[in-house]
């Protein structure tokens, strides 16, 4: 039962004991059925918290001391892991975010779903989950003089400096900090918000895991770099497998990363990548995977559970650059993908013809648009694959779903909850959720991502 009234106040000190994790990491506990939630608390724990802030029906709580600690906490292995929040779970064990993850999707599917009797296999972990990130987007700014590279210090636009990330590729790493010491070296000032004066933004850093090419951006509030020719030299001679730096220009007060313009400042538009045998084309600005050896897993088994045998037709709803149409076209008779953004469908095609991938078409727009449209037209899918954003499948589509009846609908979910009101929709149709498979590709994050299979009866 959970209450409206909160059986306590702001300030107050309370030992609670927590029950659960929420999607963002903070522990869950409940006060005669109020749920408080505080940060860095583990389910099993019990400790003494500070209430810190009341809602309608819920709280937040600071987590002051553990008295009972829970067998899956750990020492994070990151020094700057509570003023960072890039990372929400490194306090616990990996095997225990595993289990976490997983209860929190059956947890989910149960409440909103309504989905009891189906097999939500335990999620798939990495054997090494450290450094698994391909690329870095870090703010610069100046402290005493010199140029600081990291991240925002939570709930302030200070900026930290950071070496190291543990989740970060090491070559990311190793580029963010050269192009800083080099900008630092050539004088170029880091931009200043306040002040809105300066020179370099951000430092962007993309790296193939397979292919090892490296790219660098410099997003820069001017396009003028004091020293240009010499900072590009300099890159060029130090960074190994550097194959593209790229310059995009950012003249205005935002929060928003990339500029308008872009251009190269040195080699290709492209490095490349792969995830599995397809071979991808990434510029500064395509939306990539950014754990590609998670994505693998991902997409196996979402064209495991296509069962594809080379005389289907197959639509990919929501489908960015085509990673997962591609992926299917090699198994299927003829791919349809749809995708909102125009850059990522430009994208999408040039991976097709990278790949000599032929039967593969995309289009531009809104899948609750476009697919109706295609299915007024006589293309028919035989499976539907769904890989939408956080808020879920879009109604229209569900409907044109239940219309065009695919007997197989693959949903690839990177929201647990969203996931769980659309099954119960397709549930109450004649569709019937058959497995669903967790895959942790954010490790020590509060993420899970989950791929489903849902047939018709
Ligand atoms: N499978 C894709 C990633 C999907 S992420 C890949 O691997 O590249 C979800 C995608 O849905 C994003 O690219 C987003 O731009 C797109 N999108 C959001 N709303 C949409 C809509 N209404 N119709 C079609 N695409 C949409």
């Amino acid at each position: 039962m959970t209450k409206e009234i909160a059986p306590i106040a702001k300030n107050e000190f309370v030992t609670v004991t927590f029950e659960d994790l929420t999607h963002d990491g903070a522990g869950v506990a409940k006060i005669d059925g109020f749920p408080l939630f505080v940060p860095q608390a583990l389910p099993g724990e019990t400790a003494k918290i500070k209430v810190i802030k009341i809602k309608k029906g819920y709280g937040f709580g600071r987590l002051i001391e553990i008295i009972e600690p829970s067998q899956h906490r750990i020492e994070p292995i990151c020094p700057i892991y509570k003023q960072c929040g890039g990372c929400q779970l490194q306090h616990m064990s990996y095997e225990g975010q595993l289990s976490a993850k997983h209860k929190q999707v059956t947890d989910v599917l149960t409440r909103i779903g309504h989905i009891e009797n189906v097999t939500v296999h335990p999620v798939i972990g990495m054997n090494d989950p450290w450094r698994y990130r391909n690329k870095a987007q870090v703010p610069v700014g100046e402290r005493e003089g010199g140029l600081v590279a990291g991240f925002y210090q939570q709930r302030s636009h200070e900026i930290i400096n950071m070496e190291s990330c543990d989740i970060q590729h090491e070559q990311n790493d190793f580029v963010v900090q050269k192009v800083k010491s080099i900008c630092e070296k050539y004088g170029v000032r880091a931009y200043d918000e306040k002040k809105h004066r300066g020179t370099l933004r951000h430092i962007m850093a993309r790296y193939g895991q397979v292919t090892k090419e490296a790219m660098i951006v410099l997003i820069t509030k001017t396009a003028d770099i004091p020293q240009r020719k010499k900072i590009i030299k300099e890159i060029v001679e130090s960074i190994p497998n550097v194959k593209s730096i790229v310059q995009t220009v950012n003249t205005k007060r935002t929060n928003v990363i990339f500029g308008d313009d872009t251009s190269v400042l040195w080699g290709n538009e492209y490095i490349y990548d792969y995830i599995g045998n397809i071979k991808f084309a990434i510029s500064a600005r395509s939306f990539f995977q950014v754990n590609p050896e998670q994505t693998k897993v991902l997409y196996n088994k979402a064209l495991e559970y296509a069962e594809l045998t080379g005389e289907e037709t197959v639509i990919d709803a929501y489908c960015g650059i085509g990673t997962i149409s591609l992926f299917l076209a090699q198994k299927a008779k003829q791919v349809y993908g749809v995708e909102i953004v125009p850059e990522a469908i430009e994208d999408a095609n040039r991976n097709a013809q990278l790949n000599d991938i032929s039967n593969a078409e995309f289009a531009v727009g809104k899948a609750e648009e476009v697919i109706p449209a295609w299915y007024e037209q006589g293309i028919h899918a035989d499976v539907m694959v769904v890989d939408p954003p956080r808020k879920g499948c879009d109604e229209e589509l569900l409907k044109t779903i239940i219309d065009m009846k695919p007997k197989r609908v693959v949903y690839v979910s990177c929201n647990p909850a969203t996931l769980a009101r659309d099954l119960r929709v397709l549930e109450a149709e004649g569709y019937e959720t058959k497995e669903v498979q967790p895959v942790d590709m954010f490790p020590h994050t509060g993420h899970v991502e989950c791929v489903v299979l849902i047939e018709l009866k």
